[in-house]
C-alpha cells in the first residue's frame, strides 16, 4: 500500500505493481502529483504551481523502460538551449547555456576572463562530485558516513575529499569566481535542495552538475509527469483512490499492519509505503504507532519554505526566456533573514517561470502564465508568521521593474507556508523536507526502511533528497526495499543503474 501519489510514491507504485505486488496509493487530494499541481486564476488555464525545472531525464528512462515503455512515447520533452536567464537589480544580465563553452564566453563577456577560466574549473568541480557520489551515495540505501567511505572505497578517498563537505558551498565558490553576481547565480543551487548556499555544504555544488546535464521543458506542463506515471502504474496494475486521507498507520506486535483512512475505513496491508513527508509520522499525524518510525524534524532544521503567485499577465520590457532569476543586491542577507530571523527579506530574490516561453511562442503584449517564487521562513504552522502579502508583491514587483520587467500581478493566485502546511501536512511549508545544512545534515534524512517494521518511506523528504528525480530514485530505492524485506532473503544493499560515464 502506497499512501501519497507523490512523484516518490508514483514510482514506487509503477516499480512494486510491475514486480508482482498487489498495489494500493492512497492519496488525499483529488489528483496525483503532490507539490507537482497546476493552479488557475480566472480566465487562465492550469499554471504549474509547484516544481518546473525537469532534470536527470535518464532516471525517468529508466523507470519506464523497466516496465517495456518508453518515456519518449509518454510525455514530450524538448531540451533547454537556454538553462535560466539572470537578471541583478545592481545592473547586468546573464544567460546560462545548456553548452558549456557558450555559457564560458557570455561569463567572460559579463565578467572578465578570470570568471570564464573558474567557470570551466567549476563546471569540471561539480562534475567530479556527481560522478563519486552517485553510485555510492545519491543511487543507493541511504549509507551512514562510515558506510559511504566503504562504497566509494579506499582507493578513491582522495575523490571523496575533494567533496568537501566540511566547507561551505558559499565558501567553495569563492575558489572560482570573483564577481560576486557569480557567487549568487551558482550559489542558488544550494535552493534547489531549501538549503542556503552558506550553510549547505560545498558537496551540493553537484547540482550544478545536474543542470549542466539537461534541462528539459515538458509541453503541457509538469503535472504530465505526474499523469503519465500514474498511467504507468495503472497498467501494471496498481489501483488509485483519491479523496482518501490516511489519518492513522496500524501497527501490531510491532509491524505495520495497514493504514485507517479519516472516514474509519481499514485497509489491511504486508507494507505500507508513506510518501508524505517524514517528519509528519514523528509528530503523530499519522497515528501514535508510527510516531517513533522516523526523527523528528525540529523547526531549525526545516528547509525553505516559499511565497508562489500563479498569474496570467503581460510581460513588458524585458526579454523573458522559460527560467528567469532576479537578484536583488544582499544574498546573505536574504538566507539570514529566512533562517535566523525567520522573515521574508526585505529583497527577496525572485524566481520567475514564463511557462508558454520555449514550448510555443509567446506574441508580444499578449498575456501568459507564469509562476513566482520568492524564498520564506517555514513556518506556516504559527499563526503569527504569516508575510504581507501586498507588501511583499509590491516589493518583489519593484525588483523586476529595476531589472527592467513590468509585470503586474492582478487576480494571481497566491500560495503562502501556511498554504504549503495545509498542503504538506507536518512540514510548516518547508519544501523540501530537513535542509542538509552543515557537514552530515544530508545524512539525516532518513532511508526508505522506518524504524517500524512493515513501515517505509520515500519523497523529497528521504534520501537521497528533493526534487523531482530524486523523489523518484527514492521511491524506487524504497519499491525494491520492499520487495527483498518481503522476499525473506538475507539484508543486501539495494541500488539503482547510474548511467556510465
Ligand atoms: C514551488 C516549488 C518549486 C519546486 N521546484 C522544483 C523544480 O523546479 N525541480 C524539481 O525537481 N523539484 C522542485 N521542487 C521540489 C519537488 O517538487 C519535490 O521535491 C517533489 O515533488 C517531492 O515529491 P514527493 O514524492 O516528496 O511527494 P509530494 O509532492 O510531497 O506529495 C506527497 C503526497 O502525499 C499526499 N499525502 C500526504 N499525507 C497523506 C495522508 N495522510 N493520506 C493520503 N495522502 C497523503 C499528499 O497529498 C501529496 O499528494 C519544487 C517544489 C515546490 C513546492
Amino acid at each position: 500500500m502506497v499512501v501519497g501519489a507523490g512523484i516518490g510514491g508514483l514510482a514506487a507504485a509503477a516499480d512494486l505493481a510491475r514486480r508482482g505486488a498487489r498495489v494500493t496509493v492512497l492519496e488525499r487530494a483529488a489528483a496525483a502529483g503532490g507539490k507537482m499541481r497546476q493552479l488557475a486564476p480566472p480566465g487562465s488555464a492550469g499554471i504549474d504551481a509547484g516544481p518546473t525545472v525537469f532534470t536527470m531525464r535518464w532516471i525517468f528512462e529508466g523507470l519506464f523502460a523497466d516496465a517495456g515503455r518508453s518515456l519518449g512515447d509518454a510525455l514530450e520533452l524538448v531540451p533547454a538551449s537556454v538553462l535560466a536567464r539572470h537578471a541583478w537589480r545592481a545592473g547586468g544580465r546573464l544567460d546560462l547555456h545548456a553548452d558549456v563553452a557558450r555559457s564560458a564566453e557570455a561569463i567572460g563577456d559579463f565578467a572578465g576572463a578570470a570568471d570564464a577560466r573558474g567557470y570551466r574549473e567549476f563546471v569540471a568541480r561539480a562534475a567530479d562530485i556527481h560522478r563519486t557520489l552517485l553510485a555510492p551515495f545519491i543511487a543507493a540505501e541511504r549509507p551512514s558516513p562510515a558506510e559511504l567511505v566503504r562504497r566509494v572505497g579506499f582507493a578513491r578517498l582522495d575523490a571523496l575529499w575533494r567533496t568537501a563537505p566540511w566547507r561551505t558551498m558559499w565558501g567553495a565558490l569563492g575558489d572560482h569566481f570573483r564577481d560576486p553576481r557569480l557567487h549568487q547565480l551558482f550559489g542558488r543551487y544550494a535552493t534547489y535542495c531549501g538549503c542556503s548556499p552558506f550553510l549547505a555544504p560545498a558537496t551540493l555544488m553537484l547540482v550544478a552538475h545536474v543542470e549542466q546535464e539537461g534541462v528539459w521543458l515538458v509541453r503541457g506542463g509538469m503535472v504530465r509527469v505526474a499523469r503519465a506515471i500514474q498511467a504507468l502504474a495503472e497498467a501494471q496494475g496498481a489501483a488509485f483512490r483519491f479523496g482518501a486521507h490516511v489519518a492513522r498507520i496500524e501497527a501490531q506486535g510491532g509491524r505495520a499492519t495497514g493504514v485507517t483512512l479519516a472516514d474509519g475505513e481499514r485497509i489491511a496491508a504486508d507494507a505500507v509505503l508513506f510518501n508524505g513527508d517524514a517528519g509528519a509520522l514523528a509528530q503523530g499525524l499519522l497515528g501514535g504507532a508510527a510516531r517513533g518510525a522516523a526523527a523528528a524534524v525540529p523547526r531549525a532544521a526545516r528547509s525553505l519554505s516559499a511565497v508562489t503567485w500563479c498569474v496570467r499577465g503581460e510581460a513588458a520590457g524585458f526579454p523573458l526566456h522559460h527560467h528567469n532569476v532576479f537578484f536583488a543586491e544582499d544574498y546573505a542577507g536574504e538566507f539570514e533573514a529566512v533562517f535566523r530571523r525567520r522573515t521574508i527579506a526585505a529583497a527577496p530574490t525572485v524566481y520567475l517561470c514564463a511557462q508558454d516561453r520555449g514550448v510555443g511562442e509567446v506574441a508580444p503584449g499578449t498575456p501568459e502564465r507564469m509562476l513566482l517564487l520568492v524564498n520564506a521562513p517555514p513556518d506556516g504552522d504559527l499563526r503569527d508568521m504569516a508575510p504581507d502579502l501586498p507588501d511583499l508583491a509590491g516589493r518583489a514587483l519593484a525588483l523586476l521593474r529595476d531589472c527592467g520587467l513590468g509585470l503586474r500581478l492582478d487576480g494571481a493566485v497566491v500560495t503562502t507556508p501556511a498554504g504549503f502546511d495545509a498542503l504538506l501536512p507536518g512540514t510548516g511549508g518547508a519544501l523540501y523536507g530537513r535542509a542538509s545544512h552543515g557537514a552530515t545534515g544530508t545524512f539525516a534524512r532518513p532511508g526508505a526502511a522506518s524504524r517500524l517494521a512493515g513501515l517505509y518511506c520515500a519523497g523529497g523528504s528521504v534520501h537521497p533528497g528533493p526534487g523531482i528525480p530524486m523523489a523518484a530514485m527514492s521511491g524506487r530505492l524504497a519499491a525494491a526495499r520492499i520487495l527483498e524485506d518481503l522476499s525473506g532473503r538475507a539484508r543486501r544493499v539495494v541500488a539503482l543503474p547510474v548511467p556510465t560515464a
